[in-house]
């Protein structure tokens, strides 16, 4: 479509990361970072870097932390003018740490620095009034201000015929904060691309069973439905009952964090681009692995010379 940009409404954070595997942060250690990072911002990286026009609305600090990020996005193409400076809170942040089974322990600062200061200011106005699709991440609700603005975007991009995504994607440490559960009832309602990770298929659906929570969304008015699995790829559900799985890619994995977000990115923004559901479905699995390869959330994030490359030369798994 050319209906105008991307846009996303959400946290800007450093990430900064442990560099052994284990259980938190109990006792010092080595830690690396700052890298720019943050759900929305990963995504719309992405999604600038292969080519789609790309905005957020998002509040850093006047520190370096906020420098780092609005340079990294700035240089890939996105569209900043609606990131706020705040000129009293720090550019929010989440320490991470690895387990050895590769699930993570994060500490974010978000709801009380820059990052949890998010408002509808005229610069946001005017990126809304010229978006094409609205992306949300789940992990934006844990931000008070955030689900009036994703409301205004919602609102005026459908008043012009665009399209929503949703992508339900919230860590277990923010899961106290904010009235999930009503928000992600609305996003469904709304959402004309869904993008769940493993078991937030069935929370989104409030059901068990790949096949029944598919069918419960779909009822609701959801039109495609993509499944992340991880290094088992992912599947693709149809509105008229299609399905495509893909069962991934062999790739060495360095770094998950931030493999949804490019592979979100990618679907939508081929999709924009014209492109079909199944090569789509390809192209954002092969994001997804290339992304996992660089440590650093927004280091790998392909463009499309890029991730040209990494199709035709990398092997995919078997069924
Ligand atoms: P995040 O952890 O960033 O929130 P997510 O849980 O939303 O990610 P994942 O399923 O972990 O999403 O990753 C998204 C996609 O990236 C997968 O569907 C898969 O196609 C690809 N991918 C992720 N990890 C690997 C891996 N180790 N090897 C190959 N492909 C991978
Ligand atoms: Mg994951």
């Amino acid at each position: 479509e050319s209906l105008g940009p991307t846009i996303t409404v959400g946290e800007i954070l450093v990430e900064i990361m442990a560099s052994t595997t284990g259980f938190g942060f109990k006792e010092p250690q080595t830690l690396i970072g700052p890298f720019p990072s943050g759900a929305p911002a990963i995504f719309i990286d992405q999604v600038a870097r292969l080519g789609g026009a790309a905005g957020i609305i998002a509040t850093v600090g006047a520190d370096d932390f906020g420098a780092v990020n609005i340079e990294r996005l700035r240089q890939d193409g996105v569209d900043t003018s609606a990131i706020s400076i705040s000129p009293d809170r720090p550019t929010g942040s989440a320490f991470v740490r690895y387990r050895d089974d590769g699930t993570r322990d994060f500490i974010f600062n978000i709801m009380h620095s820059a990052a949890g200061a998010i408002s509808l200011t005229p610069p946001a106005e005017t990126l809304i009034a010229k978006a094409g699709h609205v992306h949300v991440m789940g992990s934006a609700f844990a931000i008070p201000g955030a689900a009036g603005v994703i409301d205004a975007a919602i609102r005026s991009v459908r008043s012009r015929g665009g399209s929503v995504s949703f992508d339900p994607n919230v860590r277990k440490e923010l899961l106290g904060s904010g009235n999930f559960r009503s928000q992600f009832e609305t996003m469904i309602q709304n959402a004309d691309l869904l993008l769940p990770s493993g078991e937030e298929l069935f929370v989104a659906a409030g059901t068990d069973g790949e096949a029944e929570a598919v069918k419960v969304l779909k009822a609701r008015g959801v039109g495609e439905i993509v499944l992340k699995r991880g290094r088992q790829g992912a599947t693709f559900f149809g509105a008229s009952g299609a399905r495509y799985d893909f069962h991934g890619f062999e790739v060495d994995e360095v770094d998950p964090t931030g493999a949804g977000d490019a592979f979100g990115a990618t679907y939508l923004t081929s999709r924009r681009q014209g492109l079909g559901p199944e090569v789509s479905l390809e192209r954002a699995a092969a994001a997804g692995a290339y992304n996992v390869t660089r440590r650093g959330p927004m280091t790998g994030l392909p463009d499309t010379v890029q991730l040209d490359f990494f199709l035709s030369t990398n092997p995919r798994r078997a069924a």
